[in-house]
């Protein structure tokens, strides 16, 4: 979608737009949230779909990318804002029918654009670290988590 259009679409719903410098994701600057982000490229969240597995899909749950056109990617729980920098990276791959999920590929932002909820939600560790859950709880319980 057209970062203007978004925007707006944004404003309909009360998610504001911020600049970069004053947006805070959980307590972390852009930047550092980002590095963070991307780490978790490593961790297998034994839902790749490789083996065919979706947990929540199997239990008759709807899995947990279904809502991400409403809840816009579930950046609205982040204090009701985005930062104008990530909305830039990230609005041309916005459908407002599937938001960033499409079928057969998955999510289609890179993962250090991508909310702390589509990072920390998982419904099974078997696969990760000691090191890849404290990724997680870092990302969910943010900056000033110890
Ligand atoms: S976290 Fe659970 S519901 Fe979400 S995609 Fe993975 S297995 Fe499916
Ligand atoms: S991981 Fe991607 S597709 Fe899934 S809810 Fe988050 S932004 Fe949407």
């Amino acid at each position: 979608m057209d970062y203007d259009k978004l925007k707006e679409w944004l404003r309909e719903r009360n998610i504001g737009v911020v600049p970069k410098e004053s947006m805070r994701v959980r307590g972390y600057d852009v930047d550092t949230y980002r590095k963070l982000a991307k780490q978790t490229e490593n961790v297998d969240y034994d839902c790749d779909f490789h083996d065919g597995i979706c947990h929540g899909l199997a239990l008759g749950a709807p899995g947990c990318c279904m809502h991400c056109a409403s809840a816009f990617g579930y950046w609205q729980k982040e204090g009701g804002a985005i930062d104008d920098d990530t909305l830039r990276k990230i609005a041309e791959f916005f459908d407002e029918r599937t938001g960033f999920l499409r079928e057969g590929a998955g999510c289609i932002i890179p993962r250090e654009l991508r909310s702390p909820t589509c990072l920390y939600i998982f419904c099974s560790d078997a696969k990760m670290s000691g090191e890849e859950r404290l990724l997680l709880y870092k990302i969910q319980y943010g900056a000033n988590w110890s």
